[in-house]
Formats: C-alpha cells, structure tokens, sequence
C-alpha cells in the first residue's frame, strides 16, 4: 500500500472535466492502473457549467431522423464558423475531431447519456447538434459512476503543482492534496486541465488587459496545466481566441429545475420523450425554463434601441458588439437593459427575440416576466424605474435623454416602461490550448514531443478553432478518450 504522500500509477490525468474523466476511463480499459486528480472539491470544471450540445455526424439519431452526413461534410462546415480567422486553424486536430466524433458520442451513450436531437445550427449544412438530457452533469455523474466502477482511483482536492522529471521525460507530479504535499509518480500523464478563462496573468498576455478584468464563468479555469507547462517549452496556440465577453442575465437566485433534475434513466427518457412528441405550444414554458438559466442579449436588441446603464444608471456608451467588455469597467460589473412600450412589443413575437439557447428555444419579453421574475421590471414612468432600481432619477433620465438624442427613431419615449437584468459581463471561455500533435503528445521544446505527456480538451486544443455549438464539448470528449488511450498504449501492455 502506497504512503498517503507518495502514489504511483501508470498513468495520471490532471483534471476531472469531460476530457480527464475520458482519458481515465479509455486508459483504465486496457488494466492500466489509472489515478485522476481534480483540484475542486467536486469533478466537472467547465464541462458541468456547459450547456452540453455535442455536435457529430452519422450518429444514431441523424441516421433515425434520416439525415444524410458525413465527417467530411462536418470538416468543410466547421471553418464557416471562424470567418477571416478560419486560416488559424489545425486542419489535423479538426480531421482527428471530426472522424471520431460520432464514436465517442456513442460511446457516451453506451454509458448512459441521453441527447436530443440533433438540431439544425447555420451554417452546418446539416443537423448535427445533440444536446444532452436533463443537463449537462449527466455527462460528470455518469461518466464518474462508471470511472469508479471500473477502477479509475480518483482523488479530488488534489491540485497539480508542477511535473516532476527525469531528464525530459514526465514522470509525475507535484501536487497539494487536503492534508499537505504529495507526489504522483506516473509512467505516462495526461494533461486535461481546463483552459484559463479565469486567469487574469494569462488572459492580459494572451487577450488584453481589458479582457483580463472580466471575470470567467467558471471561476475555477485557471489554466494552472497551460502554467506548468511552460518549464517544459510548451506553446500556447491561438490563445487571443475566446468567447466572451459575453452580457448574460445573471443566473436565478434559486437553481433552475433543470440543473435540479436529477439525470436518472427514467427522468431523461421522460424529458426526451416530450420534446420529440409533444406539441411545441405545451412544450415552450417548459423548455424556456431550463434555458433562461444563463440567457445571453441578442446584440440586435441594442442596436435596434434597447438601452443599457450600470447599476447607478448612467449610460454604457459603445457599440453592441463591445458593451459586455464596457459592463465589465462599471460597478459590480453589472448593467441593466432599458426598454419602452415600442420595443417592448417589437420584442414580444418572431423575428425579434431578446435571447436565445441556440435550436432550443427563443425568449421574447413575457417569457422573462413568467420565467424569470427576478429579472423583470415593469413602470408607467422611467422616474419610478429609477427608484424601483434603486438608482438616482436624473442620472437615469439624463442616460435615457443621451440615448434618444442619438437615435433617429426617437429612442424610448412612450410608457410602460421595462427592465430587464442584473446582467454581468463573463468570458465563457479561452481557445488558446497548448501545441500537440497527431498523437495528442504535448509538444515542448524545439517543437518535439515530451517524453510521457499527453494533454487534452481545453489544455490539448493545440489551435484547434472550436467555434459554433457543440465543438468544444464534442473535442473534450474525443480528445481525452484518445489521449487516454495513447497514453496507456504507451505502457505496452494489451486490454
Ligand atoms: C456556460 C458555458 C456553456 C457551454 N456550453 C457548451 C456547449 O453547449 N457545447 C460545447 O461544445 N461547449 C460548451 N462550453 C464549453 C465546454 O464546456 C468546454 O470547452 C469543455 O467542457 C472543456 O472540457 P475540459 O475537460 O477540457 O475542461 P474542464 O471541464 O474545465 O475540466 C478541467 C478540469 O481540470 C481541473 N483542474 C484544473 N487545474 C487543475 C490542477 N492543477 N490540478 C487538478 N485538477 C485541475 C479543473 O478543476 C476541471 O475540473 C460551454 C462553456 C460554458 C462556460
């Protein structure tokens, strides 16, 4: 029995998201005896904040609603995502994603997740979005249920520190555990933790310094692989690539039903069950309940008019496409939106939704007053707005005076009057992941694979453009599974 402070292993995986709890498993199938480590007190990291759409081809339900697609077609779709940056891209990480997809979506659902779908994403020429049921920790419960049941010894509130070596090769790690040091001993690693959404050092070298005052949100993405890394000549790849910032309606002070669902079988087959049968009429409160969780502004509800202050009410003067980076310099890095009479009923029917949980559903103004009360105000006039927000009438007024000063349509003057937030500024996400190659073995110095480390999602993404729905999931999954595999192959032993 190993010491409390000294384990060995044959192969270790740093982070217990989607890519790690992948590795784990694919490594541990072939007897390898597999330790994961996870910094949190609980495994998930950004896989369990996601919305959980995964996007493959030829998959089971594609081929049940007879949808006619291919990798290849998948491969040709995915750079129309990325606009003028679709050249940054790594076409051998995109073929890798794309031909194995559909293998590690079935895989999934051999262990007991549930998606519905797929659902059309322009411009995908096909349908090709799953989306899980209930939510997305039904990919961490089972995949965690199933890594326990076949061996995989997994520690949490374990932090990786640093790799430790012998001469270039990594042969473990450093790391803090609950009760004080310990050290990992491992014959092959494998690096899956997580991107740096949430580290300030990172983001302002990568991004921007405006960009490295946004908070993440997961808070927990601190990059801490891309770090240790760095000793051993590690890149990092497209790292000024992100999502956010992003305005979001902050989240509902109680957890909405669905991060409450528990993904048991029946509970998932109920739910899927209903959204392919039931009339979408009956089926809209419902679905908006579960999407409004964390609902994003469309940009075009700014610029047709709608109005956004800070919390004390003076105007975020910029265009929409900068606003949430602009929140983000405001007090509490919160704003709320403005909205008239006029804009209220433009925004109360198709084509003007104000946000959207892409091929779900759409959320129109009533549907905020019904499902997210905490977020809806409505007055006769904007002084009482002001005092309903606790904000102070003439700054409100003067904010309200600028914005219809430069609008041609007059801005907003005709009561009932409507408010809609706290929304916050968050980064979703950073793309920057470190260089690998083919194999998913990390690339240090001079370009050349270290000797026993593998990395994957997040942390592996080596360039890889994951933009549109679905991708970076769908890369967690596939990645780990693979660099899983590779690293315990490199054992040379057979499953
Ligand atoms: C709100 C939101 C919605 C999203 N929705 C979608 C979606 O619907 N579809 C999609 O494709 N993508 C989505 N994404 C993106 C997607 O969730 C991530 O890209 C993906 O889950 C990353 O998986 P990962 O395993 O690489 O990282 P993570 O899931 O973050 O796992 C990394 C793990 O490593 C741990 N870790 C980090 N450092 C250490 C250390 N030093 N020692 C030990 N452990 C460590 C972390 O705590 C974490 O648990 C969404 C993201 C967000 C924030």
């Amino acid at each position: 029995m190993d010491k409390p402070d000294k384990i060995n292993c044959d192969v270790l995986v740093i982070g217990g998201g989607g890519a790690g709890l992948a590795a784990a498993i694919e490594a541990r199938a072939t007897s390898a005896y597999v330790v994961l480590v996870e910094k949190n007190p609980e495994l998930g990291g950004t896989t369990a904040w996601s919305i959980g759409s995964f996007t493959a081809t030829q998959t089971p339900q594609q081929i049940a609603a007879g949808i006619d697609d291919n990798p290849e077609a998948h491969f040709e779709d995915m750079p129309k995502f990325a606009g003028k940056d679709a050249d940054r891209d790594n076409p051998v990480l995109r073929r890798l994603f794309v031909d194995n997809a559909n293998d590690t979506l079935q895989w999934l659902m051999s262990l007991g997740v549930e998606f519905f779908g797929p659902m059309p994403e322009p411009p995908h020429t096909r349908p090709r979005m799953h989306n899980v049921l209930p939510n997305s920790r039904a990919y961490i419960r089972l995949l965690r249920e199933h890594a326990r049941k076949i061996g995989v010894d997994i520690r949490c509130n374990v932090r990786a520190r640093r790799f430790s070596l012998e001469g270039d090769r990594v042969t473990g790690i450093d790391a803090d555990g609950p009760e004080g040091p310990i050290g990992i001993a491992a014959t092959a690693t494998v690096l899956a933790s997580g991107d740096y959404a949430a580290n300030a050092d990172l983001k302002a070298k990568y991004i921007s310094e405006a960009v490295s005052r946004v908070d993440a949100m997961n808070p927990t993405a601190t990059g801490d692989g891309h770090t240790m890394a760095f000793p051993l000549g590690a890149k990092v790849l497209n790292g000024d690539v992100l999502s956010g910032p992003n305005l979001r309606f902050v989240p509902p002070p109680k957890e909405t039903i669905d991060r409450r669902l528990p993904p048991s079988r029946i509970a998932t087959k109920i739910m899927k069950f209903g959204l392919t049968y039931a009339p979408g009429w009956l089926l809209r409160p419902f679905v908006l309940r579960f999407t409004t969780t964390s609902m994003a502004p469309e940009l075009d509800f700014f610029r047709n008019g709608a109005l956004l202050v800070d919390k004390t009410g003076q105007r975020i003067d910029a265009p929409a496409q900068e606003l949430g980076l602009r929140t983000a310099e405001r007090p509490d890095k919160i704003g709320y939106v403005i909205l008239d009479a006029k804009l209220a009923q433009r925004y109360s029917k198709w084509p003007d939704f104000i946000a959207t949980a892409p091929g779900v559903a759409y959320a129109y103004l009533a549907d905020f007053r019904k499902t997210r009360p905490d977020l809806f105000r409505r007055t006769d006039t904007i002084e009482d707005l002001a005092s309903m927000l606790g904000m102070e009438t003439k700054t409100l007024r003067r904010s309200v005076d600028q914005h219809n000063g430069l609008r041609e349509d007059g801005g907003l003057t005709d009561g009932p009057f409507f408010s809609l937030g706290p929304a916050k500024s968050y980064i979703v996400l950073t793309d920057g992941g470190l260089a690998v190659d083919e194999n998913l073995r990390l690339l240090g110095h001079g370009d050349t694979p270290v000797p026993g480390l593998w990395a994957a999602g997040s942390a592996g993404q080596g360039g890889l453009l994951l933009k549109g729905h679905g991708h970076h999931i769908g890369w967690a999954f596939t990645s780990g599974r693979i660099a899983g595999r590779n690293a315990a192959a490199s054992l040379g032993r057979n499953g």
